[in-house]
């Protein structure tokens, strides 16, 4: 069994959804097929949410009434069989009425994430009838059933197992549909596995399902060695290993969600990334195994505080840092980068839900600085440190003021710390450094 997973994009408009069924018909396989909700509606019903909390009942009709709108609309003209059709539509607009009946009770449990799942159940309902009418036997899952994770960062993989196993002996075929994005907390509420979950649905499936190999769909032709949205000439990468993906996925790189591939790799299931667009194009295979050592990619992550932690009683002490650590750790705030001197310690977070307390309680006995809007440059590659072309990335301290710099942390990622509105020149010019070593840097 294969698990294929497709994006917003690539199910993001009539056109697009046609090239979805291409894809899956192409062979007999047995699939599971996990899907987005359509470009723009995830943000939409993002926005949904706040309008309920400020219970602006305009704006709520206006945004439900252009949800619905925007998928009849796919509905009109994506299913040509009238019966099939209007009973699509009128599903469409039950779910609609629901949503609207939810956003008057504000005191249900998780209220957002009801919400914010619903792009992925309008539109794995559509898909799923569209394939029916043009002979695609198929089946609709839901996602509801079986994705009871119990804990986003540590799903239980053995229940969704037993779960979705469950469902699969009751109603067997060749293809099945469901959602991604939408599971269920340990109290068995709805819950969402974050924004771009899912990719991370599709492997926790992949790896319930002990699947030959999951496959990620997306708009571009596999993980690129830099970030196509800043840097021109950026080259997709044909091999990386479950290490590498994850420390690109972690520190940035949008194609994933920082979670990914850590089910899977214990199984050693393969993850491919593909290109809705161009099928044909090789993609990604991320795997355990090294096809070649050295500088792979670059990845930004925003969204980064430094924070520097100043004391001459750190001169010559020891147990200051475990004094500092047990602060953070006592507020569940997890740090990113450490630099250290003899007399002060600057590090990262990038959860600052605790900031204030973190910051009172180690002003009890040090100065403390706070600085927000920096992102984390990553260069990640199995071996970085010893690629014969990393030593051109510190020329980059005559041009950017580098806030930190991490090496040696592993073997595998040399990280830069620099304010965010230098984010992009910094990409830049190490793709020119790193990758375009025949040329000049210019920034
Ligand atoms: P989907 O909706 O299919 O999940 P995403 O928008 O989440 O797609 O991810 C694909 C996008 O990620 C690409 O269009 C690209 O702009 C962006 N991206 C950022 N960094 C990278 C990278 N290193 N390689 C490839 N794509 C990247
Ligand atoms: N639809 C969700 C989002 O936009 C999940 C996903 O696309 O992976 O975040
Ligand atoms: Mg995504």
């Amino acid at each position: 069994m294969k698990i294929l997973k497709f994006g917003g994009t690539s199910v993001g408009s009539i056109e697009n959804l046609q090239k979805v069924k291409d894809i899956l018909t192409t062979d007999g396989e047995k699939k599971i097929v996990v899907c987005s909700a359509m470009s723009g509606v995830t943000d939409q019903l993002v926005n949904l949410v706040e309008y309920i909390k400020l219970k602006d009942a305009d704006a709520i009709t206006r945004s439900l009434h252009q949800l619905e709108t925007k998928h009849h609309n796919v509905v009109d003209v994506l299913i040509k069989d009238t019966s099939i059709r209007n009973g699509v539509k009128e599903q469409v607009s039950l779910t609609i009425t629901e949503m609207f009946e939810l956003s008057n009770q504000l005191h249900v449990e998780n209220l957002s994430a009801r919400i914010v799942t619903y792009g992925e159940t309008l539109l794995t309902y559509i898909f799923s009838n569209f394939l029916t009418a043009v002979n695609v036997p198929n089946i609709l899952l839901n996602a509801q059933d079986f994705m009871h994770v119990d804990s986003v960062e540590n799903p239980n993989i053995e229940k969704v197992s037993t779960r979705l196993q469950e469902i699969l002996d009751k109603e067997d075929s060749q293809l099945y549909i469901t959602q991604g994005f939408v599971c269920k907390d340990h109290l068995g509420q709805i819950d969402t596995l974050k924004r771009g979950g899912s990719d991370y649905s599709a492997t926790i499936i992949g790896a319930a399902m002990k699947a030959e190999e999951v496959q990620i769909w997306t708009d571009i032709d596999g993980l690129h060695n830099n970030d196509p949205r800043y840097v021109e000439g950026t080259n997709p990468i044909a091999h990386l290993t479950y290490n590498e993906a994850a420390e690109l996925a972690y520190f940035g790189a949008k194609i994933l969600h920082p979670q990914t591939v850590s089910p899977v790799v214990d199984s050693n299931i393969p993850v491919l990334l593909k290109n809705t667009f161009d099928p044909a194009a090789y993609g990604t295979i991320i795997s355990n195994k090294t096809h070649k050592k050295g500088l792979k990619a670059i990845s930004a992550k925003d969204g980064i505080t430094a924070i520097k932690i100043k004391s001459n009683r750190m001169l010559m002490a020891h147990g200051y840092l475990r004094r500092i650590f047990e602060v953070f750790d006592n507020y569940h705030t997890s740090i990113d980068m450490i630099t250290t001197s003899e007399i002060a310690i600057s590090l990262t977070i990038d959860n600052t839900s605790h900031i204030d307390d973190i910051r009172k309680e180690i002003e009890g006995y040090a100065e403390v600085t706070v600085e927000d809007n920096h992102s984390i440059i990553c260069i990640v590659g199995e071996s970085v440190i010893n690629d014969h072309n990393s030593h051109k990335l510190f020329e980059i301290l005559n041009y950017i003021p580098v806030r930190m710099i991490s090496y040696g942390g592993s073997n595998n990622n040399i990280s830069l710390l620099v304010e965010t509105k230098d984010k992009i020149q910094t990409l830049r010019f190490l793709n020119e450094k790193l990758f375009l070593t025949h040329k000049e840097a210019v920034i």
